[in-house]
């Protein structure tokens, strides 16, 4: 897409968000619910199926496109999270899926009709260590049956479908422990209350997220996505996707803080002039968009990477960890600059900042970024 692409993409998406201004997210903050009017509105303007084909009838973008959708909707003051994994988790399937389940699923979730917004992966026991998860799938005739927990799995009740990550293979079985995990399409309308318990978890942030029970549910063999026992390196492969998208939510969300906090400054006037006059306030503004444009480049650097099919494992990695941060540093700076007010909820400053800090511990931790590129850039020794 050209520039000039970009720009009306992003127009469309802010005339799409304009219709939910700070107060109606701040009000389902504070209910905790789940933004129903904002995703229905998105989905119908196709803003949640940018990575689809246009042959499955989705918008058929680029990922620097789809990752400029995410931005704007946090830029605007919403909250893209509730609604983000409809955006990147079908990668599985249009990946690995088989022609027919493509066919089958591809289209309903392109228009909505289907929501594919759940991902199963981390457990409780398990956590950042993704290959030592319990949760088991064991063929039995036409079905596989699945035992274990999942944690911190989000969006369950507003999705029709969850990939599911879960082993086949016992692990002392496998040469290595990334072999023998197989994914799966889990319909959840078929699945919750019969073999799936579903609990809520209250989080820091508006997101609905939920411990999974997993009884001897039975799932059809026909959910297998791919071939048994590679699941880990398909689940692998959206990651890039994944943490440019990301990136570009938190490029969002800096920019807002940015967007706030010059406002506060210019307008706010204590001891008789604008307190942005001070260093103390307009340079901690300043240091923070320096660093958000930075971030930017790598996340562009990143998508440019992806759409080329080249390798783009640490620039992805790197742009999520640099615009995480770079976000968090607007959302500190907001913080001083709003005083007092940075705590009611009704600046939004405080609500963005918890929505904020989430990106440097999900879905990747800062820590486990820097391993990456400890070792797979810098040649350093393996830590586990
Ligand atoms: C709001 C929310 C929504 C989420 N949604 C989903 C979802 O939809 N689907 C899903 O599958 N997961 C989801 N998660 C889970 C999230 O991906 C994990 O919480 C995250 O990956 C970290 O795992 P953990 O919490 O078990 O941390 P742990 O693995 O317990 O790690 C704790 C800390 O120790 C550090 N650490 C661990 N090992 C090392 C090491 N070797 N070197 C250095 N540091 C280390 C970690 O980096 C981390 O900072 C969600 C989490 C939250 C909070």
């Amino acid at each position: 897409m050209s520039a000039v692409d970009h720009e009306r993409l992003r127009q469309g998406v802010r005339q799409v968000c304009a219709a939910f201004p700070d107060a109606y997210w701040r009000d389902l903050d504070a209910r905790r619910e789940y933004p129903e009017e904002a995703v229905a509105a998105l989905t119908q303007a196709g803003y949640l199926a940018p990575l689809i084909p246009e042959e499955y009838g989705g918008l058929g973008l680029d990922i620097g496109s789809a990752s400029i959708i995410l931005e704007e909707i946090n830029r605007s003051g919403g909250n893209a999270q509730p609604a983000h994994a409809q955006v990147y988790t079908m990668g599985t399937l249009l990946r690995h899926g088989s022609d027919a389940q493509k066919g089958e699923y591809l289209p309903d979730i392109a228009s909505g009709d289907l929501r594919l917004q759940a991902f199963g992966v981390t457990e409780p026991e398990a956590g950042t260590d993704t290959t030592s998860l319990r949760t088991t799938a064991v063929r039995d005739g036409d079905d596989y049956v699945v035992n274990g927990r999942k944690m911190y799995i989000s969006r369950v009740q507003f999705s029709d479908l969850m990939i599911l990550l879960a082993r086949t293979t016992p692990r002392d079985e496998v040469k290595r422990k990334s072999d023998g995990l197989s994914v799966f399409l889990v319909d959840l309308r078929e699945a919750v209350g019969d073999g799936l318990e579903v609990k809520p978890r209250r989080v820091m942030i508006n997101n609905q997220t939920n411990e999974l029970v997993f009884t001897n549910l039975r799932i059809p063999a026909s959910s297998l996505i791919g071939e048994e026992g590679r699941g880990f390196r398909y689940v692998l492969d959206g990651m890039n996707a994944e943490r440019i998208l990301i990136a570009a939510e938190c490029i969002g969300n800096g920019r807002w803080f940015i967007d706030r906090s010059t406002s506060r400054a210019r307008e706010r006037e204590i001891f008789g002039r604008p307190i942005g006059q001070n260093q103390g306030i307009a340079f901690p503004i300043a240091r923070a968009h320096v660093s958000l444009e930075a971030a930017d480049l790598m996340r562009w650097k990143a998508a440019e990477l992806f759409e080329a099919g080249e390798p783009c494992g640490a620039e992805a990695n790197m742009s999520l960890m640099l615009a995480a941060a770079a976000a968090w540093e607007a959302a500190e700076a907001a913080m001083q600059t709003f005083g007092g007010y940075s705590y009611d909820a009704e600046y939004d400053v405080e609500r963005k900042f918890r929505e904020t800090r989430l990106f440097q511990v999900a879905p990747i931790s800062t820590n486990l970024i820097l391993s990456y590129v400890a070792e797979h850039v810098l040649g350093l020794p393996r830590t586990f």
